[in-house]
């Protein structure tokens, strides 16, 4: 279990609900594993701690194995033993802490969305806690993502910074501020948190429902940094319209609270290496992007008449976020543009799936457009190498993977300006912005003659100037998504953190 770092060096521990590829069910998984492995790369020691879920990717471990040692961490008044084991995912040791807890908290089938998330994961984090006392560790920054491990600030404060666990600055980083994970204030108690300290305006309890306690609340109050994942985001949900209720928190704590874009894997999203394309490609020689989307039309059975007709990819969640009328209007726009639509996309919410249903059958054969409804990640990797466009119509979005992955394949993006597509999506035709960052086309009012316009002057330059296209889409493909910049936002925001905590020790 002990291992330390060069002085020199960080020594983070992420205790997170995901991790890439194992077990992951959105963005944070992908940061996880990214920023972990960044970190990593720039010398210092980052350690992972996870729940050990019974339906993880169980193959995609490496040297998955029980040690010897047995935790035991306080739930419900009286201790419990948690095996633990260790692994390596994607190079990154991790800790998998698999509870004896009668509840059976992490052999669900599912990583989320049972009744009492609340519980498994207030138990998760204070056994995570436990572990790094058990094992005598020093971390210099212990970082914990989205409600579900905000739990280890307070726990850190209040219980295990007196028991001597007392090195680390906390950070800690919000996904989607959609999601709080509220529960009855005295829930709060059964991980050992004393609700009555804690339940206060400034403190932990929910700015809307006094007799309730917010998770993410505690995190932003007690962490030494706040982070969320693009700047612009940061901003947004510092108005009442985008902070969900916490926006008053974040401003009277806005002097820790910054907005770092997420990076994406360009090693996993390389198309010059992607073996689920017909034809690798790179910015040097696109002309295997034609290839790919002639491989893609006969492969979905539409029309291969005209290789100029202009092909417009979308591939989402279909939630409330992500804009759905708008996903909706884009494929009739494109079709009466003359284009073509495929949209590869599952919705978790009945209605929107019964409606996108009814859709997909009435293209099922049309030599246009074709909707496929379910998860394939394979078929993605395909529609961002055959796509000329993607579409991106969301009404918020925190960060959003999908622009950045559409670039590097050489997709050009039609997005709304918001959160981290308003910081990575720069518009073709605004002079504002310097030539070297436009990059794509964008739109700011969520309706139909905003996101036609956007459309519409990428349909104009596709069809009327393809010398322009062309260089556009090398130009996209070189942008530089990868983790090493925002990493090193981190790595910043860290030692600072760690020096200020250093400069007051000595005082
Ligand atoms: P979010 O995390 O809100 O869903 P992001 O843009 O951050 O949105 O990440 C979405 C990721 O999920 C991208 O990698 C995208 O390619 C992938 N994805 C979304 N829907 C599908 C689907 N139906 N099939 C395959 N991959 C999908």
């Amino acid at each position: 279990l002990i291992s330390s770092p060069k002085s020199s060096e960080l020594h983070v521990i992420h205790i997170a609900a995901e991790i890439a590829p194992v077990a992951k069910v959105g963005g944070l998984g992908d940061v996880v594993t990214g920023l972990g492995k960044a970190l990593q790369r720039r010398g210092h020691l980052v350690e992972i701690i996870l729940p050990k879920y019974d339906c993880m990717q169980y193959e995609l471990i490496r040297d998955l194995r029980a040690l010897d040692a047995v935790v035991e961490s306080y739930f419900d008044g009286r201790l419990h033993k948690n095996k633990i084991w260790t692994g390596t995912v994607e190079g990154l040791p991790v800790y998998f802490i698999e509870p004896h807890h009668p509840g059976n908290f992490f052999w669900r089938g599912q990583f989320y969305g049972e009744h009492d998330d609340f519980k498994r994961f207030s138990f998760f984090s204070r056994a995570a806690l436990e572990l790094l006392i058990q094992a005598g560790k020093k971390p210099d920054i212990i970082h914990c993502h989205d409600w579900q491990t905000a739990f280890v600030a307070p726990l850190y404060w209040d219980i295990y910074a007196p028991k001597g666990l007392n090195s680390a600055r906390l950070c800690f980083t919000c996904h989607n501020f959609e999601y709080q994970g509220t529960a009855p204030a005295s829930e709060l108690a059964s991980c050992g948190l004393d609700v009555h300290h804690l339940n206060r305006p400034d403190r932990i309890q929910d700015n809307s429902a006094h007799d309730r306690v917010n998770p993410i609340k505690g995190g932003i109050v007690f962490s030494n940094i706040v982070t969320t994942v693009s700047p612009t985001y940061a901003q947004e949900v510092r108005t009442a319209e985008g902070g969900r209720g916490l926006h008053a928190t974040l401003n009277s704590h806005a002097k820790k609270f910054v907005g770092i874009l997420n990076g994406i894997d360009t090693d996993a999203w390389n198309p010059a290496r992607d073996t689920f394309l017909k034809v690798q490609y790179s910015a040097f020689d696109t002309q295997g992007k034609t290839e790919n989307k002639e491989a893609l039309r006969r492969k979905l059975g539409l029309s291969s008449a005209n290789i100029g007709q202009p092909l417009v990819g979308c591939i989402t969640r279909l939630v409330p976020q992500k804009g759905v009328h708008l996903i909706r209007h884009a494929l009739y726009r494109t079709l009466e543009l003359g284009g073509q639509f495929i949209l590869l996309g599952s919705s978790p919410v009945s209605h929107i799936q019964r409606e996108f249903e009814d859709i997909a059958n009435q293209f099922q054969s049309h030599e246009n457009a074709r909707l496929l409804l379910k998860y394939d990640e394979s078929l993605a990797r395909f529609i961002y190498a055959a796509s000329d466009m993607v579409v991106i119509p969301s009404i918020f979005e925190p960060c959003g993977l999908t622009q950045m992955i559409a670039m590097r394949y050489g997709s050009i993006p039609i997005v709304r300006k918001t959160g981290g597509l308003n910081d990575s999506v720069f518009d073709v035709d605004d002079d504002t912005i310097p030539e070297e960052f436009r990059n794509g086309f964008t739109f700011l009012t969520a309706d139909e003659q905003a996101f036609n316009n956007a459309l519409e002057r990428a349909f104009f330059h596709y069809k009327n100037n393809s010398e322009f296209w062309r260089k556009l889409v090398q130009k996209v493909m070189r942008i530089d998504f990868s983790w090493d910049s925002s990493a090193s936002l981190y790595e910043e925001l860290y030692e600072k953190s760690v020096a200020r905590a250093r400069a007051a020790n000595r005082a």
